[in-house]
């Protein structure tokens, strides 16, 4: 039978990374589900909505198609047909997903999403996020919840950032998990069947043997 797999943790613990790496090594699919909602925030900011309105959010929310690859090799979004994997990693995206994630609307169309998808992946799939465990896929086979400290996260997002301010990087990461752990819908959380594991002083390859393994077992 295919084998789901919830990856949901903060950011800068290496989900993306890490999820990747085991969807290629065991065959499966992956689907990055931070990319649907950076998507729909592109989309709003590109189309002048103001995004601290949640009413204005919400009319808008099902106006986009969003549209997401699910091979790790060569993970793809689009939204209208187009190709927005490099327009969703802005800092303005960045600083406006929490609070469009936030909005109800958004998150039952995006969850139905991730759901169709993660049921049409025949192989089975890697899912990564923040509520997946939790809210979207309850069932999963294997639930990990990845944590690291707030120093070692800050300076992984430096470091993929490239020259950034170490100390802006952490502030902004703080503010946006906590953004995301406290709204009301779907938090940020780790589910109570879900596998803690804590990478701050593990290398990628070791969370990547550490998952596989728990994934086989
Ligand atoms: O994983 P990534 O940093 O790309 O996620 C971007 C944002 O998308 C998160 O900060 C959060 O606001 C939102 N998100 C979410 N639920 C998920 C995945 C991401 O609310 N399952």
């Amino acid at each position: 039978p295919a084998v789901i797999v919830a990856i949901d943790g903060p950011s800068g613990t290496g989900k993306s990374s890490t999820s990747k790496a085991v969807a290629a090594q065991l065959g499966l699919s992956y689907l990055d589900t931070g990319a649907q909602y950076r998507a729909i925030t592109c989309w709003m900011v590109e189309n002048g909505i103001d995004v601290a309105d949640p009413a204005a959010v919400a009319a808008a929310a099902a106006k986009p198609e969003i549209v997401s690859g699910t091979d790790p090799a060569a993970p793809a979004i689009t939204v209208d047909g187009r190709d927005v994997a490099q327009a969703i990693r802005t800092p303005e995206v960045t600083s406006k997903v929490s609070a469009v994630s936030a909005v109800p609307e958004v998150r039952s169309l995006i969850t139905g999403l991730q759901r169709s998808i993660a049921a049409s992946a025949a192989g089975g799939i890697v899912v990564e996020g923040r509520d997946i465990g939790t809210t979207v896929l309850p069932g999963a086979d294997l639930k990990i919840f990845l944590t690291a400290s707030p120093e070692a996260r800050a300076a992984r997002r430096s470091g993929e950032l490239k020259g950034s301010d170490v100390q802006a990087t952490r502030e902004a990461l703080i503010k946006r998990d906590t953004a995301d752990s406290s709204r009301k819908t779907s938090p940020l959380a780790k589910a109570d069947d879900a596998v803690e594991v804590d990478t701050t002083e593990l290398t990628l390859q070791q969370v990547i043997e550490c998952v596989v393994t728990l994934v086989e077992e």
